[in-house]
This record gives C-alpha cells, structure tokens and sequence, in this order.
C-alpha cells in the first residue's frame, strides 16, 4: 500500500506556523472524537459482560414498570436511554447488525468501542483521521479477505453440522439448558419457511412466515413448531364445527355482513312496507353472500374482517366454521399453509381458491384462551412456533434467543460457510494482519496495526469473562495463531486455549463479515465528525 496525499500533506509541513495551525486543528477535533470515544466506550462497557458462554444478565426497567431480562446486546441497547448523538450512533449498530444478519450483535458493539479507543493514540500522534480512517478501510479489506480464507464451507442438508452450529450460538444464551430442543425448533421452522424462488435463488423469510406464538404456563420442553399454524381465535358460534378433519378452507379479507355504500346516504321512508323490503334485501345480500360461499362446499371460512349474526346462521346451516378478525400476517401465514388463496370479494371464488393441504382443524384451549390450529398441513411454507414456559420474561427471552437462533440457521441457508469461534477468527485477523502492517510505508502503518490490536478484543473478553487471566492465555492464543494454527480459540468456559475443530463452536462467515464490517465502518463514521452542534429550538 503506498502513502496518500493527505499523510504526505501531514508530514511535511512547510513553516513553523503551518504547523502550528495544522496542529491546532487536528487537536480541536480530536476533542470531539475524544470525547465520543469516552462514551461509546461506556456503551460498550455496558454489554461487555455479557459476551460469550458465561455472559451475565442484565435487568432492566423499560418505561411502563415491565422487566426485562436478557443478554442479548440489542435488546439491552434498544432499551437504555442516551442522549449523546454518538452513543446514539453506536445503538444504531445494533439494529444493524440484528437487522442484517440477526446475530452478533454484542460482538459488533464491543468490536466498535474498541475501534475507536484504538483510534485515540493514532489522534494523539497527531495522525490526520482522514489518514486514519484509510488505514481502517486498507484494513478491513484484508480481514475481509482473511476471514473468507480461514472459513470452510458446510453442507446445509447434513443436521449434524447444523445442530452443532445453532448449538454454539444459543450456547451463550438463557435457553442452553434446553439446547437441543432449541436447536430442532430453529431448524424445522426456517427448512419449513425455505423455498426456492427459481434461478437457483433461495427465499428464507423468517419474521413473516415463522410466526413465533409465546403461551405462559406449561414446560418449555412442550414447546414445538407446528406443522401448520395456530392463530389465538375462537369460532364465531358455539355451535359450529370445533374439529375437522381434511377441512377444505376458504380465505377472504372482506366483511359477511350487509355492505353499506361507500358514501353516506339517508333513505326517508313513508311506508312500513318499505321499511320491511329494505329489511329483506339487506337478508337476501347476506344470504346471496353465503350462497357464493357455499356453492364452494367448504368446511371453514376465515376472514380479515366481520361477520354478522345473520351470515353465521346460513354458514351454521351449511355446516361451516367461522372465524372472523384474523390478523392480515395470520390469514397470510394460513394461505401459505393450506395452500388458499386470500380473496377479496365473495363473487370472484374459484374452486382453485380453496385450500385442502391441511390435515387437521382444531380448536384448542391452553391456560384461559382458545386458540385454532390448522395442522398437518401437507407442504407448509408457513408455521407457528408454539413457546411455552414458566413465565412471560422467562417466554420473552426465549423468543429472543430463538430468533437468533433461526437467523443463524438462515444465514448459513444464504451463505453456506463457517468460521471458528471463541474468538479464534478475531484472533487469526489480528495476527495476519499485525504481519501484513510491517510491509506499509509510512504513518499508514499504525492506524493499520490499531485494528489488528482492536480485534483482540473479543478473545480478551471471552477469557476475563471466564475469570481467566488474559494477559497469559491471550499470549498463549498469539503464539498459537503466529505458528499459523488459525483454528484455536477460547474455551469459554474454562477460559483456557482449545482447538476449534475439537471443540466445535463455528459460525456463520456472514455474521463475522457482517460484525467487522460495520464495527470499522462505524468508527470511520465517527472519525470524520469535528464537531458536534445542536439545532436551535424553533421560535414560539
Ligand atoms: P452475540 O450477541 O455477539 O452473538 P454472544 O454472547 O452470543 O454475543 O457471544 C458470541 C461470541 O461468543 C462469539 O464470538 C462466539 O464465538 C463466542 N462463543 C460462543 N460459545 C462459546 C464457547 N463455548 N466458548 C468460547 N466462545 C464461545
């Protein structure tokens, strides 16, 4: 990598008043970042105990008096308040991080703390950020490219490899205990939810068709994926079918009930008679409504929307179920399922519209609520994961802990590779690149070694929060990776070195992209602010 201009521009400066003015500069800006640092240091103070497989809980208090108790590092950062912009920034990575690949996201933050403490000495050496701030991306580049080398790849269809990989990321989670129960929950709802969406293109969409369902009481052993889904309804009359079996089904997101016009009209009667006529032609819509539905001959009706006294007499008389106010998401998922189609006007049903791919319709109670399951479906492209357990937190972490589970099985569905774990692959990233920083020129070269010097991080984390001594297991760890065993990390719990192929914690390559990727591109971020500046309060 040669030197850049803006380095050259530092380093020769021309009269001893340039520099002086040159200096002045870079120190009042350095003020702000030095300031920034400070804080999203104590950002990442916050969630550092809470890395690895000894990670502590944190208990917070959200605004309306409700507990929240968790390890998960954007849940923790989606609820503390902050009012400094660049602390704001940095709980903004979070959301990133989970957004995008839906784990990692204690690691991104501490990896971005650490970032810009780094930064701090460069700042101090009077080092331009613009200089710094090309050394972090020369950087990135290259762990970019050491990542992929040392990461294998893994055959998604093998449940062994996919087990062990979920396990190592809930391993660090509340729900360890109960890993392999975890493990199959994660990986039955995302292989159900995964289709191919032709061109060889894969279709994994997980917050909409993996519905996660949590009901308070019961063991979370009784938790399981349903194959089908459930939705917290009730049938409409107590009169009507509450199980079929081979039920022929029909979706629709409009009203049963006599349709009003669009605008408002007032009607003045004279007559009785009239009135009674309106009465019955108001009925006979209804009935001709029921009809359509009928002709169909189905056994269940689901709607997004109402359905009256009068149109769940005729579906009574037909011998159909009723459910009416299902969530739009719901009536989508049941689509998918019983392979219906929703239909908007009770005159455009088709035979084709109905679904038949469910084998069971049921309506059970659990606790003091009624819930409908549509189950045994035959292909299912949507499920419910039914969550039971002692109490809401205890459901509420779960749910969490679940969700990063299936965004691990995901990840690897897209991008079928693996790197160590343990902080084995920081580990390898800060040692190749402490090798490839002594052949750059000029001041480029301690911005670089700044970020092999950051990357430790994560390993030192693991063995402090093991209760291990980190200065003479992260020596150890070094000289293993110096000798080009790429594969050793951390135990985390006994916080000693371990192979990685023996231990078995590997994860997803996308989530290690991901995490140093947006660690480096954030402190690059806040590198170039100089200033920070409030807008002034509009004018009563
Ligand atoms: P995140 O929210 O970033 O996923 P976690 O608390 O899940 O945070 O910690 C993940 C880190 O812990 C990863 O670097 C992973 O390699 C490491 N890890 C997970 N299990 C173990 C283990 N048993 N021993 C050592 N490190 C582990």
């Amino acid at each position: 990598m040669g030197t850049d201009k803006p380095e050259e521009k530092h380093r020769c400066p021309t009269s001893p008043q340039r520099k002086r003015k040159l200096n002045q500069q870079a120190s009042s800006s350095h003020q702000a970042t030095e300031d920034q640092k400070l804080i999203n240091n104590s950002v990442a103070d916050i969630i550092r105990s809470c890395l690895g497989p000894k990670a502590m809980l944190k208990m917070l208090l959200d605004p309306m008096g409700g507990i929240v108790l968790t390890n998960d590092g954007h849940a923790i950062l989606r609820e503390i308040e902050v009012s400094h912009p660049a602390a704001k920034s940095m709980i903004e990575l979070s959301r990133t991080q989970d957004e995008e690949v839906g784990d990692g996201t204690t690691t991104v933050i501490i990896l971005a703390g650490e970032m810009l403490a780094q930064a701090l000495p460069q700042l101090e050496r009077n080092i331009h950020p613009v200089v710094i701030i090309s050394a972090f991306k020369a950087a990135l580049k290259d762990a970019l490219e050491i990542i992929d080398e040392i990461s294998l790849p893994v055959d998604i269809n093998d449940d062994e490899a996919m087990y062990q990989l979920i396990s190592s990321s809930i391993g660090t989670k509340f729900v360890s205990r109960w890993s392999t129960l975890m493990c199959n929950l994660a990986l039955k709802a995302v292989r159900t939810v995964t289709f191919d969406a032709g061109g060889g293109k894969k279709e994994v969409d997980i917050k909409r068709y993996a519905r996660v369902e949590k009901v308070p009481g019961g063991e979370i052993e009784d938790s399981r994926v349903l194959d089908g889904v459930m939705v917290n309804k009730d049938i409409t009359h107590p009169k009507m079918r509450r199980r079929i079996e081979n039920p022929r089904i029909v979706l629709l997101d409009c009203t049963l009930e006599y349709k009003k016009g669009e605008s408002q009209t007032n009607i003045e009667i004279s007559k009785e008679e009239d009135w009674n006529k309106i009465l019955q032609i108001e009925e006979e819509q209804v009935k001709l409504m029921c009809d359509s539905i009928l002709a169909l001959k189905p056994d269940l009706v689901i709607t997004e929307k109402g359905v009256s006294d009068l149109a769940q007499h005729y579906l009574l008389k037909g011998n159909v179920t009723a459910l009416r106010r299902v969530r739009k998401t719901d009536n989508n998922r049941i689509a998918r399922a019983t392979g219906a189609t929703v239909v908007n006007r009770v005159d455009d049903l088709q035979e084709s519209d109905v679904g038949t791919q469910c084998g069971l319709f049921e309506i059970e109670k659990i606790g003091d609520e009624y819930f409908t399951f549509l189950t045994k479906c035959k292909n299912p492209r949507a499920c419910t994961i039914l969550l039971r357990g002692p109490s809401k937190d205890i459901l509420n972490e779960v749910d969490r802990n679940l969700a990063d589970a299936m965004a691990v099985a995901r990840n690897v569905m897209f991008h079928p590779r693996l790197s160590p774990g343990g902080g084995a692959t920081e580990m390898a990233v800060a040692v190749r690149l402490g090798q490839l920083a002594k052949s750059i020129e000029g001041v480029q070269q301690w911005p670089y070694k700044a970020v092999a010097e950051a990357m430790e991080v994560i390993p030192r984390t693991l063995i402090q929060n093991s209760g291990a001594s980190p200065v003479r297991v992260l020596t150890a760890l070094r000289a293993k990776h110096a000798e080009g065993q790429s594969t050793w990390g951390i135990d985390g719990d006994k916080g000693s070195l371990v192979d990685m192929k023996e231990y078995g914690v590997w994860e997803p390559e996308a989530v290690k992209l991901q995490s140093i990727k947006t660690a480096i591109e954030s402190a690059c971020l806040l590198l170039r602010v100089d200033d920070i500046c409030s807008a002034k309060a509009a004018r009563q």
